[in-house]
């Protein structure tokens, strides 16, 4: 497999042509950004981190049934993904009540309501990814209404399977973002990555963040936390 061109810079993420037109390499890097990249820095090994936990985080929803984008990870900052074409639209699933929903209501922080709560935003930086609802999105044309319902239920099970997967680690999976892509084939899949770059998650006995929030609310210790979810995960997916 060889790797051509770059496609795409994202924030944390390059990603790589392959000599294989349906395939594409995700290279991790080490950059951090908050709100809308006007916070940025770069956290040593962070790139490592996070593909090492997204990495078992896809392996594991495969072996339960979710179709992904994966592939294979190749070394310490590339994996191998099928190459989709993504929705652009960010789905935010969410068990705790935290971030931009609690600001945006006027919610405290923590609460546990007893539905699942599914956001979806459009995914355009000069907008700000702004939250938007179904009919919105079917209109903008980024989605139909039968790909949105796939796109729903396919959220919900990960839902069930990552809730479950933290439990049994003592970290409470309070909210996480996913984006899904249509293959070649036509089939809705899961793709781009799941970290703590991309979802909440508190430790259950002390409810000490273990996520990206340590970098957005400068509270410290950010790699720390990367290398603690990897460690608990490594330990329970063996
Ligand atoms: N999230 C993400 N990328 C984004 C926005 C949000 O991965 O561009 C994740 C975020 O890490 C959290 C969840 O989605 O786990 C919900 O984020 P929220 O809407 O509360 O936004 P924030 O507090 O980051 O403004």
């Amino acid at each position: 497999m060889k790797t051509l061109e770059k496609l795409y810079e994202g924030k944390a993420k390059q990603v790589m042509a392959t000599d294989d037109p349906h395939r594409i390499i995700i290279h991790y890097k080490d950059d951090a950004t908050a709100f809308n990249n006007i916070k940025k820095a770069t956290i040593l090994n962070k790139g490592i981190l996070s593909n090492a936990i997204s990495t078992l985080i896809f392996r594991h929803l495969e072996a339960n049934g979710i179709p992904t984008h994966y592939i294979d990870t190749l070394n310490e900052r590339d994996q191998l993904c099928k190459k989709v074409q993504v929705f652009p639209i960010e789905v935010v699933v969410r068990n705790v009540i935290a971030g931009s929903m609690a600001r945006q209501l006027g919610l405290v922080e923590g609460h546990e309501p007893k539905n699942t709560i599914y956001d979806i935003c459009y995914k355009n930086d000069e907008l700000g990814d702004p939250l938007m609802n179904d009919h919105q999105a079917v209109a903008l044309e980024l989605v139909t209404y039968e790909e949105l319902a796939e796109i729903y239920q396919l959220a919900g099970r990960i839902n069930e399977v990552l809730k479950e997967l933290f439990r049994k680690i003592n970290i409470k999976l309070v909210d996480f973002k996913v984006e899904f892509g249509k293959t070649e084939e036509g089939a809705i899949v899961l793709a781009d990555e799941l970290s703590p770059d991309t979802c909440r998650l508190w430790d259950s006995e002390t409810g000490e963040k273990l996520d990206h929030d340590r970098f957005r609310r400068d509270l410290g210790g950010v790699r720390e936390a990367y290398e603690e979810i990897l460690r608990r995960l490594e330990s329970s997916t063996k």
